[in-house]
């Protein structure tokens, strides 16, 4: 089996050069070579390559607030042409529970849609955002359209934003809006409309989480080095299991710092499990890189070869899939990463096509 892969130019568009970090700026490790070196090995392995069409607002309007979508298309014009402002978007502001309505200036919007410094506004942010969000939409129509395993070259990653707030390098959450367009096609198809999203970056995703908190028709897990001492702090704890009609579809694997691959791969074996109960029609990977035991946030320690077998077990699931790139900051190693996620992947799709006839 050969992956079908999408991409496109745009998200290369957004390039901060850093971004506050410990009280400091520091260099953005989050860079436009990342999805190139991605898209240049996939066309080394022969996938066919889409480039995505524009598919408009509806797709990322089904995931983020207007308020959200508006701030983010015109903060960098407005915040520039402002005397005395810079020439990237970083707030100094934040909001708090019982503070007033719905912030006018640019500047009160900047804190009031950031959860933290880390993701900038420059003049192309915006046109990568969206152009990284159409390449999930067209990924998710794949899917749903009858493609086994589609991989989509996102850029910037998505996990970290929610509905309403940026953060993490994240501005639009490409994952959820690919799942919410896969749901909307099922259940045209009179498909069950039920998604699964796997989460094997090395940071939890908690846009995805928040999104998808009340949800039972979007089961997310998420495996990630335990957020009491790595990004983002602040969730992505055992306990957190989703509410209301949500209350069992959210799962979280907080892994120790350095966790090695073998234990690595028992959790995702687990994860895994609890994916095949639930029955997804199709499965999202937020495919982060940055559990690669070289990458210099050196949360786990999966190998170049352990890709193999993580892609291996994902792809024994045997589930309609879209990986969604999300983390890895190891650049010089990505595409060996990526080469060895996609033979594991690859061959184990091959071999269950073929045990299923
Ligand atoms: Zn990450």
């Amino acid at each position: 089996m050969t992956l079908r892969a999408v991409h496109h130019p745009d998200v290369e568009r957004h390039h901060p050069e850093a971004f506050f970090k410990r009280g400091q700026m520091v260099p953005m490790p989050e860079l436009p070579r990342r999805a190139r070196a991605a898209v240049e090995l996939l066309a080394a392995r022969g996938a066919a390559l889409d480039i995505a069409p524009d598919y408009g607002p509806a797709p990322r309007a089904a995931v983020h607030t207007p308020e959200l979508l508006a701030y983010l298309e015109t903060a960098h014009a407005r915040w520039t042409a402002r005397p005395g402002f810079s020439d990237v978007v970083i707030p100094n502001v934040f909001q708090g529970p019982g503070m007033g309505g719905y912030p006018t200036d640019v500047l009160g919007q900047a804190g009031y849609h950031a959860s933290d410094l880390s993701a900038p506004i420059c003049a192309g942010t915006w046109a990568a955002a969206t152009a990284a969000a159409n390449v999930a939409t067209h990924g998710a129509r794949l899917v749903a359209a009858g493609e086994r395993a589609v991989y989509a070259a996102c850029r910037p990653p998505g996990h970290h934003a929610s509905r309403d707030r940026i953060g993490g390098f994240c501005f639009l959450n490409n994952a959820a809006i690919a799942a919410e367009e896969m749901l909307a096609l099922f259940a045209a198809q009179g498909r069950r409309p039920r998604v699964a999203i796997l989460d094997v970056d090395a940071h939890h995703g908690n846009g995805t989480q928040e999104i998808f908190w009340e949800r039972e028709d979007v089961y997310f897990v998420s495996l990630h080095a335990d957020p009491a001492e790595f990004y983002p702090y602040l969730a992505g704890y055992r306990g957190e299991v989703g509410e209301g009609r949500g209350r069992g579809y959210t799962r979280n694997y907080p892994l120790p710092l350095g966790t090695s691959e073998a234990d690595y791969l028992a959790a995702l074996a687990d994860a895994l499990g609890l994916i095949r109960a639930y029955g997804p029609t199709a499965l999202v990977v937020s495919l982060g890189f940055d559990i690669y035991e070289g990458d210099p946030y050196r949360g786990l320690k999966v190998s170049t070869p352990g890709f193999a077998r993580v892609g291996a077990a994902i792809a024994a699931l045997g589930l309609p899939t879209l990986l969604v790139q999300e983390g890895g900051y190891a650049i010089d190693d990505l595409q060996a990463n990526l080469a060895s996620f996609l033979d594991g992947f690859e061959a184990a799709h091959t071999e269950g096509n073929d045990t299923h006839g």
